[in-house]
Formats: C-alpha cells, structure tokens, sequence
C-alpha cells in the first residue's frame, strides 16, 4: 500500500532550481550594477563639478585680463592718436582750415595707426572732416561724452556701429590751446579676438556682443569657432557671474564682462565661455576604463554570484529533491550536508521527519498486509509476492497451495469468533513452522496459501502431504478437540497460470474439489474446472449447437471376443464448433451438466443413434448400440417414455440399444437411478456400468439395478501389459462380473498383448484403439464389410 499526499501543483524540478539560483545571481549582480552605477555617476559628478570650478575661477580671471588688455590696447592706441594730434603740418592746415590737408593727413595718419575711419571735430562738436565714404562732415559727432572726457586726457571706448565693435579714441589738437579734436575708429574685429583668444591660452572662447534697440544681445566679434552668445543672452541678460549653460547639447559655463562704453553707444560686452565637454575630455579615457572595469566586473561577479549562488542553492535543492522523493514514496535519507545554521537544521528536521514518515508508512503497510489475527501476510500480500517472484524469474516453475479448514465455518458457528480466530493462529503457526522456504499467507477466513517458486509437481505432493499431516492433528483447548477437516488444492505455474489472480483461483478450484474427498489433495484440472473463463462462451454457443447441427457422433466399434464379430458400438459425441473446431465431449459434457443443457443434448444423441442403429439394420448390419447417460439425464422422469417414443419412431428393437452411466453417477443417486432403469429395463432396455473399477460402487446397489454388463475402465487395461497385479485386478474384475451375471467389456485395448490377455481370461467384449478408433457410420460399415470378407487382420483371431 502507497500512502501518498495529495498532489497539489508540482512544477517539475529543474526550473525551480534554476530559478532560485538565477534570483540569487541576478540579485548579486543587480547589486553590483547599481553599486558601480552609483559609484560612476559620483566619480562623474565629482569630476564635472571640479571642471566647473575650474572653469569657473579661469573664466574670472580670462575675463579681467581680457578688459584689462582691451584697456591696454586701447590706450596705446589713443597714445598714438595723441601723437598724431601733436603733428605741426596738421595743425597748421587745421588752423588755416586747409581741407585737403588735413583730409589726406588724416588718411595717412589713420592707416598707420589702423583706423577705419578718422575725423576732425571742430569745438562746436560738429564734424569738419571725414575720411569715411559716408562723410558725416556737419553733422554733430555723436560720442560727445567721449568729446568732453578728452579734454582731460585721450578717451577711448568700445562702440558697436552697425554690426562691427569699434575703439572710439577722441583726443584733443591744441594750439597752443584746443582748437579742434581728433576722433579715429580703430576695429575690434574677429582677428584681434582671436588674438586675445591666443595670448591667454586658455580654452576660453571669446565674443564681442552688443545689444541691439529690441534688447537682444547678439555677436560682433567672435574669438572662436563657436559663437554661444545668442542662447546664452536669449533671457536678455548678461551672465555675469560664472553660469552653465547648454547650447545644442554641449554644456559651457559662461561669463560677461561689461568693456568702457560710450554712453553714447550701444552696451558692449565681452562673453567668455568655457566647455565643459572640452575640459571633460581627459576624463573620456578614465570613464571608457572605468567602463570596461565595470563590464569585467560585472562578468566576474556573475561568475561568482553564480558559485556563491550555487553553495547556497545546493542544500536547499538538495533538501527539496528529497521531498519530492519522499513524496514518491522514496525514503532514502537525503545525502550528509556539512551546512551548518539554518540550512543545517533544517535538513536535520528533514532527516528525521523522513525517518518517521518512514516508519509510519511501514507499520501501516505491514498492517495494510498483514491479517491481524494470524500475523501472516494477507491474500493482496501474498498475490504480491507471487506476481513478483514471477517477474524476478520468470522461467521458473511454482507451485500455489490453497490449504482450506472445510470445518471452520461450523466451528465458529458453534464456539464463537474467538475459538474460530484461535484455531486460524494455530494452524497458521503449525503452517508456518513446516513452511521452509514456502511463503505462507492466509488467503481467505478459512484458507492458507503457500508459494514455493522453483518447484514442480513432486515438492507440490510432498509439500500437501506434510501440510496436511500438520493439520490433521485435532485443535486442543482446555477439554475440547476440534477436527478443522484440512484439505489442499494445488495449482503449478506456468503450466495453470502466470500470474498470481489465476494461480490463486485454480489453486481454490482444485481445493473446492479435495474439500471433504477421500483424498483431500488435488491438483488443479482445467478440463473439469467450472470456472474457466472460455467456458462461459461455450456454455452460450451448446445452446445453439443442438439446434445448429453442429452436434455429430462417432462410433467406437466392441469386438466380440469368443466370435471375433464386431457386434456393437459406442457411440461418442462430437461438437463440430465454429470457431474452435471439433471439440471432444470432455470439454463441453461437464458443462452442459451443470447448465442444465445435458437433456437437450442427450435427447439429440438418444434421437440420433437410434435412428442410426435402425439405418445400420435396413442396411443389413445390425449394432448394439451404447449410448452414454449423464448422471442429470436420471432426474428426467420421462427419459424412459422418451426412449420407448424413439425406439417405437425408427422401429428399433429395445435389445439394440445399450445405456451406459457411470459407476460415480450410479452412486451420486442410486434410489433414481434404481427407479430410471428399472422402469427401463422393464422396456426391455439394457444397461451398462461405465469406467467400472474406478468409482466406489457398493455392490449392494448394484445387484438392484437391472445392469446387464460392466465396462472395465481403460486405466486398468493400458496397463495390463506391464504390471502383474493389475493383471490380477482385471482377472478377479471379469470373474466378479461374470459370477454377478454380467457381460464384461474392457476399454481402452490398445495392444495386442493386452487383447491376448483378456481372450485367456474371458473377457466378453473389448473396445480400444486397437481394434479402431471412434469413426463416422459409413466407416463402420466399411470396417465390418472388411471383417466379413475376412480382409481385416489382427483382431479376430
Ligand atoms: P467413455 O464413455 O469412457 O468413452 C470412451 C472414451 O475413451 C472415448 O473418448 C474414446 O475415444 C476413448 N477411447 C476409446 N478407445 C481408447 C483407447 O484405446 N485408448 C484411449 N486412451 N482412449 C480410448 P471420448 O470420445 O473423448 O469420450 C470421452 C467421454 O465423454 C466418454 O467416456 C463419455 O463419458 C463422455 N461421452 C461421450 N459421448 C457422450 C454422450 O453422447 N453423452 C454423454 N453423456 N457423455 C458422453
Ligand atoms: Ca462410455
Ligand atoms: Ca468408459
């Protein structure tokens, strides 16, 4: 028996196990992902931050030594324009408003020192003169903050006119006292940017921006390639702190410094910016190293989350293979796990729960196999081991005995369950001790079995012999003794069946049949056993048989021994089966007995060889004929009238007609068969005693029935040949017989010898295979037209 849990939902075992191993590493390695992520984003922060600062403190500085060289520039140039204004010819055309000299001085002047444009100014502030093509000459010069400023020193200051920065630088011409001003436009363009750019060598870019009438700051000059100013400014303000900005994905830190202006113009800034992603370059290699750092890492950790995923995984695993087992009903201890802690202890639990499981299921299992009141193994135990002792050796014979106490049911109907359950413990024990390598088990309330594989009939008789010796000694308790009436039924494997079920049934079959005979061991007969499955098909088919002339009979000749003539035959039934061929009546007699079909299929035979014996006459061979009763045809009351009815139909003389039954069904119910035949005999019928010798006939019935001949059962003549004493046996049988009044006849003649022996001791009639077969009635006739041309040899003599 398999105590099993219920099953709830098991998932197969290797995913499960994959997957916690799996969860454990990707919880490591997620681990380590976020921890080296972390790590980088600060490293990355910490760097950006100290870039920024750097950024920051270079692009103050850049942006003072930017003015202050802007400042620089701007006064040697204004020193310059002062030495201009000190020249004694331009002074003189000044004072003499000479025109074209001071025109083409100022051109020579103002390409020596640079300048884009040159003009004088006359005290009133109007301009006098103009190098530009767009002469402004009369119009007043705009800058005049600068005009007054000048008369103190040489002004100067950046101013955007149109789209380009200018030095305005506006000194005075004196003569002795100021008599008119000098105003040069000297560019601030792109390539004096990008030589400041240069000379600070830093890797600032620099922008000269101005704010136009709407307030949008935008570039005049440009220092460098890139030009930040307009996304920089777009709020309209200057940065004038250091501030990180981003222009097309590039982060700068920016910062303005406001350049001296004229009030007059429009505002001017210098923008220094600083790229962050430049100043981060460096860091580029450190982060792809770190990166391909982080990626072995990573591979190394998930090796070793793996392993230490693994060690951890293992016992658990482990300890969960073994619960599935256990689940099976595998209860082999998990292996030892050298874990200690939690996973120790609960393996050790799992250890002992295993054990206990273990245990439990054994003692419910023995109990499950067991029969409580003898302790032997029950029938499911013992069909058991019969099934596995098959398999393990298939090859090998065994026998099965079915030991039965015939008298226990009355016992226990008379003294109770409890001596009942007291003699089964006994006979149990006395069965056990003479066991001997045969297993015991108790079969059913009244029945033992035992197995012994290996062995053949002989251990089988020896085996049944001493069971029963064991048995056969009353049960003694206190002043009682009780015969339990022992019997042994015994089925052979393979020759009975191959497995245990049928084993088991045949062996109960055959004890059915030992239970209270005068020999009480038998061995198993599937020709006789009741229960044989093919039988059930057959019983149905011999209804229709009868009807479906399927039925035939066979004549078996008897020789007349004192004169050689074959005067009488014995007819034998056939059943020629549609399916299974022509079957002998030892097959299908029995059963049609014990269906109730005997009747039927008697009256065919009684109906046929009569018919058949009164052919034989027309045709000038007149036969005996014997026809073979059952023991069931006895209880037909009508069986005689029947008889008279056909004789009468086919006008057959009572004489020619012989019944047999045998000496069992004689003894089975001699008041009937008393009564039966003498209403027959008193037709004028005969009647024989079949298979005579065998049977325990008691004289005494016999010499009441009307029995005109004895058949001498073929058991005792096949031998005769051989064995003396049987000789002797035959001899006393026909003297017997004859003494009684009865013709004898000896069956189964099947040699010479045998038929010399009966002639020298007067026998009346022989039958055998010698003198011929069972044949169809064309072949008796041939047979005796043979004999009486005198062409048959052998067995007249
Ligand atoms: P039985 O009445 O003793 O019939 C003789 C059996 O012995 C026949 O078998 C026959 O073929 C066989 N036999 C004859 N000579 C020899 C011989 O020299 N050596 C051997 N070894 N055997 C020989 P069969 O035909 O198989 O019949 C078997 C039994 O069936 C008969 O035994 C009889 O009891 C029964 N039986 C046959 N026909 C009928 C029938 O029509 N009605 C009834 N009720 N029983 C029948
Ligand atoms: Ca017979
Ligand atoms: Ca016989």
């Amino acid at each position: 028996m398999q105590i099993r849990a219920p099953r709830l939902a098991t998932p197969s075992a290797l995913p499960d196990a994959m997957s916690f191993r799996l969860r454990l590493a990707l919880l490591f390695v997620a681990t380590l992902i976020v921890i080296q992520l972390v790590t980088g984003v600060l490293m990355y922060e910490v760097a950006r931050r100290g870039v920024i600062a750097e950024g920051e403190r270079q692009l103050a500085a850049g942006a003072d030594s930017v003015a202050r060289q802007l400042d620089d520039m701007s006064t040697r140039v204004a020193d310059n324009v002062h030495v201009l204004a000190l020249d004694y010819a331009l002074r003189t055309a000044i004072a003499q408003r000479d025109e074209g000299t001071v025109l083409s001085a100022l051109r020579n002047h103002g390409r020596r020192i640079g300048a884009d444009r040159m003009m004088l100014i006359g005290l009133d502030g109007l301009i006098r003169s103009d190098t530009s093509d767009t002469s402004d000459v009369g119009h007043a010069f705009p800058y005049e903050d600068l005009v007054e400023a000048s008369l103190d020193h040489p002004a100067a200051a950046v101013v955007a006119l149109g789209s380009k920065a200018y030095w305005m630088i506006v000194v005075p011409v004196y003569a002795p006292s100021p008599i008119a001003l000098i105003a040069a436009a000297i560019p601030v363009d792109d390539a004096l940017l990008k030589h400041l750019q240069h000379l600070s060598a830093l890797p600032n870019m620099l922008e000269l921006i101005t704010r136009n009438a709407a307030g949008h700051w935008s570039d005049i000059a440009l220092g460098g390639e890139r030009a930040v100013a307009p996304q920089v400014t777009s709020h309209g303000d200057l940065p004038m702190e250091p501030t990180v900005v981003t222009v097309n994905g590039y982060e700068y830190v920016a910062l303005a410094k406001r350049l001296r202006e004229s009030q007059r113009s429009a505002p001017v800034a210098v923008l220094l910016s600083y790229s962050l992603d430049d100043a981060l370059q460096p860091y580029r290699s450190v982060t792809l190293a770190w990166g391909i750092l982080l990626a072995l890492g990573l591979a190394g950790g998930l090796v070793g989350a793996m392993l230490i995923a693994r060690s951890v995984a293992r016992p658990i695993e482990i300890l969960a293979e073994t619960a599935r087992r256990i689940e099976s009903g595998d209860y082999t201890p998990a292996p030892r796990m050298r874990e200690r802690g939690e996973v120790g202890q609960l393996a050790a639990a799992f250890a002992n729960m295993t054990h206990a499981i273990a245990e439990r299921e054994e003692q419910i299992r023995h109990q499950a196999r067991h029969d409580a009141v003898t302790t032997l193994p029950n029938r499911q135990a013992a069909e058991e081991t019969i099934g596995r002792s098959l398999d393990e050796s298939p090859q090998a014979t065994g026998v099965l005995l079915m030991i039965g106490l015939a008298r226990l049911p009355e016992i226990i109907q008379t003294l109770g369950h409890t001596i009942g359950d007291r003699v089964m413990r006994d006979a149990g024990a006395r069965l056990r001790a003479l066991a001997d390598g045969a297993s015991v088990a108790r079969a059913t309330d009244t029945q033992f079995s035992l197995w012994l594989i290996g062995a053949g009939i002989e251990e089988a008789l020896i085996l049944a012999r001493r069971a029963l010796d064991a048995l056969v000694t009353p049960y003694r308790e206190a002043d009682i003794s009780l015969d339990t009436a022992p019997a042994v039924g015994i089925a052979l494997s393979p020759v009975h069946g191959r497995d245990a079920g049928a084993l088991l049934r045949r062996a109960e079959v055959a004890l059915i049949a030992a239970t209270g005979a005068e020999h009480p061991i038998v061995v198993y007969n599937p020709t006789t056993d009741p229960h044989r499955p093919e039988r059930l098909s057959l019983m149905g088919d011999l209804r229709k048989a009868v009807g479906a002339d399927e039925l035939l009979l066979s004549y078996q000749p008897k020789l007349h021994l004192a004169s050689g003539v074959i005067d009488s035959v014995e007819a034998l039934l056939r059943w020629r089966h549609p399916v299974r061929g022509l079957l002998p009546p030892d097959l299908f007699i029995g059963l049609a007995e014990r269906t109730g079909n005997i009747r039927e299929v008697s009256r065919w035979v009684i109906d046929r060889s009569i018919a058949q014996a009164a052919d034989w006459t027309r045709r000038g061979h007149p036969l005996r004929v014997a026809i073979n009763l059952s023991a069931r045809d006895l209880d037909d009351d009508r069986l005689p009238d029947l008889i008279a009815d056909r004789l009468a139909a086919h006008a057959v003389q009572p004489a020619c007609v012989l019944l047999e039954l045998t000496e069992s069904a004689v003894m089975n119910d001699p008041e009937t068969a008393i009564r039966v035949f003498g209403r027959l005999a008193d037709q004028g019928v005969d009647l024989a005693i079949d298979d005579f010798g065998i049977g325990q006939s008691s004289f005494a019935y016999l010499r009441r029935l009307p029995v005109r001949e004895i058949k001498i059962d073929r058991l005792f003549t096949q031998s005769l040949a051989l064995d003396s004493s049987d000789r002797e046996l035959v001899r006393s049988m026909v003297e017997l017989g004859h003494r009684l009044g009865y013709r004898v006849t000896a069956e189964g003649v099947e040699t010479v010898e045998a038929l010399e022996y009966l002639r020298t001791i007067g026998c009346d009639h022989v039958q055998g295979y010698h003198i011929a077969k069972a044949m169809a009635p064309d072949a008796v006739e041939a047979m005796l037209q043979r004999m009486a041309a005198g062409t048959l040899a052998g067995v007249s003599a």
